[in-house]
Order: structure tokens, then C-alpha cells, then sequence
């Protein structure tokens, strides 16, 4: 049991270290007619495949994709998780990302079928609305839209108000203060201030008005409610985004949701998932909830076998699949499980189904910017010596491990109380932590040491 319980939370810190490694990227950095910004939303570079990968998301949005899934070839440290990544974030910010490598399917306690539900699952997300009162004191933002038909000088048309319920004792108060905000004028004694309590529409009529106004007090999140004992609420809408696996683990077990920090989340049954489905479309129905369909991230699907890909096959049928994208670096290769060979290790049915994006490798000005933009984000700052001499370090071995030296480099200026990262820093750093290559010929120059 212990065992299975270290498993997962290695294979979590997995994940949060992946998806840092891309938290600098926030879309697919593309123009309206989706071609390629040269660096734009922290992606740099790789025109084709982002134009690609925009046409697809096209698609997407239109509902075209059902069935389908998305390979992405190319080298290793071409950037394909950082694709699929962008996909997710243009999709919207709370779209569900996950990425795992085909290989971890197969060293989970747990049957690659089960690891590869849960990794579906976990990329589906569920956009719950739950309406809670304000809480004093709590900010709150209001957006007013004032009818354009007799406005007065100074006024604004529209506007944001952001107001403290402390200072919201009353509704009354509030169409006083916007009254304030939108004519410059305090309300004086006479204007009257009525609101729809069904609504909240509250109208204006005054001395200083010559006909009612609406001021539509609707925020996207703010209403005003009556209760059955006739008072006035104000209250919100909140709204979170859990995953369908989420929802499993916690119903799953007696521990509930403390499985899910744990990590020890096992295998789930099969009537908890169809409960849960069931469950889930009572709340569509009731709009109460809607489906936020993920992106799922297989990388090196070349190693997952004959039946894995049979289930993505049926997976992909499902009304509740997310948005798959594999990516591998193999060209034809025997598929796992048999003695054929096909294109990518995947079978002809599966093939079948994809849209295929390929990348290329960086040019050196290309790595130079991916390594500023990690610079920004980490909070480095760099000399550009020091910059230059990273980018040909990345070059020589890979932009990720170029990456990784970012962090070490500053950590060693820190302690010589330098405030930018200079040549000498990432010299340091290069001779403390071997690249794979290096590594590789110091055990190849010692294997016979090593070996009695
Ligand atoms: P692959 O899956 O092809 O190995 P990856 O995206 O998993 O690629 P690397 O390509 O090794 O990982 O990327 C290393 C780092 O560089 C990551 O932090 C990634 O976000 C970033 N990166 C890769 N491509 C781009 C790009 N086009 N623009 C910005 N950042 C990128």
C-alpha cells in the first residue's frame, strides 16, 4: 500500500513540474486569420505547427472534432507538449490540461485501461454555478449600462463600480452611490430610488432627472434576490471548474476528497463513473452545470500497446471525450503488442482518426528568445553575455536542460550577491550538472571501473 501511495505522488510531482515548465505560455500566439505571431502569448517560433494547431482549435469550436484526435510529430524538444499546452490556453483559461507520458501508463499500480480512464477523466472538466450571499466587506464589482437616450455632461454611458458591501448596508445606498458615479452629482433628498426586487433593476426618478433611467445593477456575477421572507439579498454567482475525476474520487472513497492529496486515488468503479455521469447530466439539464471539455496529452504514444490504443479508439466515440493530442518522434515502428510495424508505432485504425502537425528543430535566435521569455517568467534577470552562452549550451544539448540551468545559474550569483546573471554563473553551473550527453561519455570513459 505504501508503495502504491509513493507511486502516485511521484507521478504528481511529475505533472506540476511539467506544466511549470510551460506556465510561460498563454495561447498559441496567433492574429485573426490565424497566422503565426513571431513570438507572441510565450510561444516563439514554429509558424507551421501553430497555424496548424490554430485551424484545428477552429474545428474545435465548431464541434467538427468529434472522433478525432491530433498527432504531433517531430524531434524531441521541438515544443509539442508546449502546443498542445497553447491548444488548452486558448480554449479558455480554466480548460483542463493533462500530459502523460504513454510510458507511465504502464507503471501505475493500477490496469493501463484504469490509468488511461483516469487520465481521460481527469481532462474533462465540469463548470459547477453555485449562488452564495456576499459576505460583508467582500468587493464586489458592479457593471452599470446606463441607456445612451438623455445623457447629461459628465456622465459616463457605461461604467465599473467597485464597491465594499460594508458600504452596501442598503440597495438604496447603492443606487445612491450610482447615482454619484454616473452624473458627478450627490443624490439630494426627493430623488427616489426604486428597485425591481424580481429583477434588481433599480430606476432613478429625482429631481435632478427629468425622466426615470434604468441603471441596469446587473453585474455578470451580482443579483439581488428576494427570500422567502421578503428580504433583499444580495448574493453572486460562483462558478468552479472540477474535473470528472475529481468528482469520482470523492465519491469514490469514505476519505473523500483527501484521497485526491494524497494521491492514492486506486482504481475506481465502474457504477461510481456511471453515477457520476448520471449525476452530472441532471445537473446540465438543470443548468447547473456544463461539460468543459480538456486537452489530453499522450506523449511518446509509440509505447502504448495493441489494447491501450483500442481503448483510445472507443474513448473517442464517448459524447465526454476531451481534446487528444499524441505526439511521438518515432517514424515506422513495430506497435506494441504485435509483430507489425506501422507509421508512429500507432495501428491503421487509429491513423485513421488524426490530423497530423509536424515540428522542426530551433534556430539559435529562436532558442535565445525561448530561454529570455523562461528568464521573465523565473525571475532571472540576465546579462546578455550570459544569455548567449546559454543559447549555445542549448544548442550543443537541449533547450530543456539549457532551461534548467536558469534557475542554478541565479542561485550561484545570488550567493556572490551579484544582481545579474553573468557568463561566469552559467559557466559554474555547466561543469556542477552534466547534460545526458556528457553524463553518457563519463560512464562510457569509466565503464570498466565500474564494472568488476
Ligand atoms: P517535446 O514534447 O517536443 O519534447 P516539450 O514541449 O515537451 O517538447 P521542450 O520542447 O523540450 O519540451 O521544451 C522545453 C521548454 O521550452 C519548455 O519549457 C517549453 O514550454 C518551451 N518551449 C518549447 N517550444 C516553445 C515555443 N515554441 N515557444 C515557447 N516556448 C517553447
Amino acid at each position: 500500500m505504501a508503495a502504491a501511495v509513493k507511486t502516485d505522488v511521484t507521478r504528481d510531482v511529475t505533472r506540476i513540474e511539467r506544466i511549470g515548465a510551460h506556465s510561460h505560455i498563454r495561447g498559441l500566439g496567433l492574429d485573426d486569420s490565424l497566422e503565426a505571431r513571431a513570438v507572441s502569448q510565450g510561444m516563439v517560433g514554429q509558424a507551421t505547427a501553430r497555424k496548424a494547431a490554430g485551424v484545428i482549435l477552429s474545428m474545435i469550436r465548431e464541434g467538427q472534432i468529434a472522433g478525432r484526435a491530433i498527432l504531433i510529430a517531430g524531434q524531441p524538444g521541438t515544443g509539442k507538449t508546449a502546443i498542445a499546452m497553447g491548444m488548452a490556453q486558448a480554449l479558455g483559461t480554466d480548460t483542463p490540461f493533462t500530459t502523460i507520458a504513454a510510458s507511465e501508463i504502464f507503471s501505475l499500480e493500477m490496469n493501463k485501461t484504469e490509468a488511461l480512464t483516469q487520465a481521460f477523466r481527469r481532462s474533462i472538466g465540469v463548470r459547477i454555478k453555485e449562488e452564495t450571499e456576499i459576505i460583508e466587506g467582500e468587493v464586489v464589482e458592479i457593471e452599470i449600462d446606463r441607456p445612451a437616450a438623455g445623457s447629461s455632461k459628465g456622465a459616463a454611458k457605461t461604467g465599473k463600480l467597485t464597491l465594499k458591501t460594508t458600504e452596501m448596508e442598503t440597495v438604496y445606498d447603492l443606487g445612491q452611490k450610482m447615482i454619484d458615479s454616473l452624473t458627478k452629482e450627490k443624490a439630494q433628498a426627493g430623488d427616489v430610488i426604486t428597485i425591481d426586487k424580481a429583477t434588481g433593476r433599480i430606476a432613478v426618478l429625482g429631481r435632478s432627472f427629468t425622466r426615470s433611467r434604468d441603471y441596469d445593477a446587473m453585474g455578470p456575477n451580482t443579483k439581488f434576490v428576494q427570500t422567502p421572507e421578503g428580504e433583499l439579498q444580495k448574493r453572486k454567482e460562483v462558478v468552479h471548474v472540477v474535473s470528472l475525476h475529481e468528482i469520482d474520487v470523492i465519491n469514490s472513497r469514505q476519505q473523500g476528497f483527501l484521497a485526491l492529496f494524497a494521491g492514492d486515488t486506486g482504481e475506481i468503479k465502474a457504477e461510481v463513473r456511471d453515477q457520476i455521469d448520471q449525476k452530472v447530466a441532471e445537473w446540465r439539464e438543470e443548468g447547473k452545470a456544463e461539460i468543459v471539455p480538456g486537452v489530453l496529452f499522450i506523449d511518446e504514444v509509440h509505447m502504448l500497446d495493441i489494447e491501450c490504443f483500442s481503448y483510445l479508439n472507443r474513448a473517442l466515440e464517448s459524447d465526454l471525450a476531451p481534446v487528444l493530442v499524441v505526439a511521438t518522434n518515432r517514424g515506422i515502428t513495430r506497435i506494441r503488442g504485435t509483430n507489425y510495424k506501422s507509421p508512429h508505432g500507432i495501428p491503421i485504425d487509429l491513423l485513421d482518426r488524426l490530423l497530423i502537425i509536424s515540428t522542426v528543430p530551433y534556430t539559435e535566435k529562436e532558442i535565445k528568445h525561448i530561454l529570455k521569455i523562461r528568464c521573465e517568467e523565473e525571475d532571472v534577470e540576465m546579462g546578455d553575455d550570459a544569455l548567449t552562452l546559454l543559447t549555445k549550451i542549448g544548442i550543443e544539448t537541449s533547450l530543456r536542460y539549457a532551461i534548467q540551468l536558469i534557475i542554478a545559474a541565479a542561485l550561484v550569483c545570488a550567493k556572490r550577491k551579484g544582481v545579474e546573471v553573468e557568463v561566469e554563473d552559467v559557466k559554474k553551473v555547466y561543469t556542477l550538472f552534466v547534460d545526458v550527453k556528457r553524463s553518457t561519455q563519463f560512464l562510457i570513459e569509466y565503464q570498466s571501473e565500474f564494472m568488476f
